[in-house]
């Protein structure tokens, strides 16, 4: 039955190479594999044109290749490109692909539903549902790659990891689809071009120098006040800012990377002196720049964007210490594909 096939996919190369070898076949025949399901991408046996005929039957008669579908895609009037991915077991995630005049950014998802409870998230709003398997990151990515190619006759140059879900909370899936992503044998992408977006898991974060990474760390800061952010990220109360602080020492003294710090200005909650003070004493601690976002609306009310001349008191704050901050205008709001507005609407 379909249902007891292991997916192929979840096999590393090694393990493909085995499996030939226990069935009288040559291990090279695994490397062959291995390059029609990652950098070709293939979605059936009968793909593998350079496989005989009994070999395909024989591993459909023991795996599958389990895919992501486009559901939907929805073009926003800014161009940008939400995709509705549809997983093997019917569930829903959402990426986006985000263009300037010089680059595509594929926005990727890495659980469905978020293990998190930011408070202004609408994705938060959908509870963890699972885990996204690291192939099921990876084809989120082939397929923007696709659509980027096809409408801005390039191919995909930067990956956020600031889709639905917590990727450090997925750590090693992550790192698995990202292993892939800058492999030749995969894309072939450098790291230096993907960015993973947390809100805050010091332990992981700690890990992620340990693991000496190569990609980028963005956190999701939005204020540097404790009693803030615990309540506008509840969880936050077991990874205090000192934490956070210490992890991000950690990381930076192990892989000399800046940090991100992506900060929205809400009205009423942190658009005061106090905040914008602890903000500028949190970015001496660790070489940083802070990307200030435009709030997008949940339909709660319960936040709202705080106005320009706050923002614009942060920045003149932030650069009087020489801290580059920059306004992010958000992209793809029309079509509810911005920061914080995934949620499978549609599903
Ligand atoms: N869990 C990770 C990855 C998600 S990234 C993280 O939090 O970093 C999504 C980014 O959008 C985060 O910076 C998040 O704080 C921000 N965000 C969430 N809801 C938002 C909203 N309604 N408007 C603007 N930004 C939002």
């Amino acid at each position: 039955m379909q249902i007891d096939k292991k997916d192929i996919r979840s096999l590393s190369k090694e393990q493909l190479r085995d499996f030939f070898v226990s069935n009288s076949d040559k291990s090279f025949r695994g490397n062959q594999v291995y390059e029609w399901l990652w950098s070709k991408g293939a979605h059936h046996f009968d793909d593998m044109t350079n496989l005989s005929k009994e070999t395909r039957a024989m591993l459909s008669d023991n795996f599958v290749i389990n895919h992501i579908k486009v559901d939907t895609m929805q073009r926003s009037e800014d161009g940008t490109v939400k995709n509705a991915v549809r997983l093997h077991d019917g569930l829903v995630v959402e990426s986006v692909l985000i263009p300037t005049n010089t680059r595509t950014t594929a926005c990727v998802s890495s659980q469905v539903g978020c293990s998190l409870d930011c408070n202004f998230c609408a994705t938060a709003k959908l509870k963890r549902m699972r885990n996204l398997e690291p192939a099921e990151i990876y084809d989120q990515v082939l397929a923007i790659d696709k659509e980027s190619r096809l409408y801005y006759n390039h191919p995909l140059s930067n990956i956020v990891f600031m889709g639905m879900g917590e990727p450090l909370m997925n750590y090693n899936n992550v790192i698995k689809a990202i292993d892939m992503i800058t492999s030749t044998e995969g894309l072939g992408m450098s790291p230096k071009r993907i960015t993973v977006s947390t809100s805050g898991v010091p332990k992981m974060i700690k890990k992620l120098a340990d693991d000496e990474v190569k990609f980028k760390l963005a956190v999701s800061l939005h204020s540097a006040i404790d009693e803030i952010r615990f309540k506008i990220m509840p969880f936050t109360v077991n990874f205090p800012l000192a934490e956070l602080r210490e992890s991000l020492e950690y990381w930076y003294y192990k892989t000399k990377s800046k940090i991100t710090y992506e900060y929205v200005v809400w009205k009423d909650i942190n658009d005061n002196k106090e905040s914008i003070d602890a903000l500028v004493k949190f970015c001496k601690y660790v070489p940083c720049k802070v990307n200030l976002i435009e709030y997008n609306p949940i339909d709660d009310g319960e936040f709202q964007q705080a106005s320009e001349q706050s923002i614009n008191a942060y920045i003149k704050a932030l650069e009087s210490y020489g801290i580059v901050a920059k306004v992010r205008r958000s992209r793809g709001k029309d079509i509810d594909a911005a920061c914080g507005q995934l949620a499978n609407k549609e599903a």
